[in-house]
């Protein structure tokens, strides 16, 4: 399990590295917010600890930068926020953070929370129905993941969406204009012919999964029917 701690006071950050790796955890420290963002893109850890009150890029904007990335969305976020700063917290959760811990903690609180939040992650991870399935191709929509025969796959907001829309109604043909209707407000103007450079971009991404999605002439799109 990686963690990836962000806090601009360093003995803080340091003495927790130092703990949690005697606890067996593998762990990076980042002592801004933007080398943080960078540290968590590279590793793409298990789970992230976020300081609130950092210089240059406070903790909010990391936090909102891990969720709006598909790459890191899914990863669990702790914040810590200082003592009674009830609205650093409402905030924190607000812009999707897991859990808080306030300043000044103990460590035992901590690993406390850093076990639960990896507990509840696992378990959601591993409860079937939270999915979408459809052959090989595996939709988590609470975790914008997406997984193949071959692994995980990277998509876009939009291709996300769209693939998701499909495969929740195999069998289904979607006209591209119900497709434009359903991906409007994250791209400027969207076009039919961006539908169908969405969809080919969709199918490439998913190899051999890439078939389930199919074109149905002269109309649209729609996931196959399986048996
Ligand atoms: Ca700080």
């Amino acid at each position: 399990m990686k963690i990836v701690i962000i806090e601009d006071e360093q003995d803080i950050a340091d003495l927790l590295r130092y703990n949690l790796q005697r606890d067996g955890y593998e762990a990076e420290c980042y002592y801004n917010g933007e080398d943080g963002l960078k540290g968590v893109r590279e590793h793409s850890p298990d789970l992230v600890l976020l300081d609130f009150m950092l210089p240059g890029m406070n903790g909010l904007d990391v936090c909102k930068a891990i969720r709006s990335d598909t790459a890191t969305m899914s990863i669990p976020i702790i914040m810590l926020t200082a003592r009674n700063e009830e609205v650093d917290i409402v905030s924190g959760l607000e812009v999707g953070a897991d859990d808080y811990v306030t300043k000044p903690f103990s460590y035992r609180v901590l690993l406390a929370r850093v076990r639960a939040v990896l507990r509840r992650d696992k378990e959601e991870v591993d409860k079937g129905r939270k999915f979408v399935r459809l052959g090989d191709l595996v939709i988590d929509p609470g975790k914008f993941r997406v997984t193949t025969g071959a692994g995980r796959v990277e998509l876009t907001a939009s291709e996300f969406q769209l693939l998701l829309t499909l495969v929740k109604r195999p069998g289904w043909v979607f006209d591209r204009s119900q497709l434009i209707d359903i991906i409007r407000g994250e791209e400027a103007v969207i076009t039919d012919r961006i539908i169908d450079v969405m969809i080919a971009g969709i199918r490439k991404k998913l190899g051999d999964c890439g078939a389930l999605i199919e074109t149905v002439r002269g109309v649209g799109y729609r996931a196959r029917e399986l048996e």
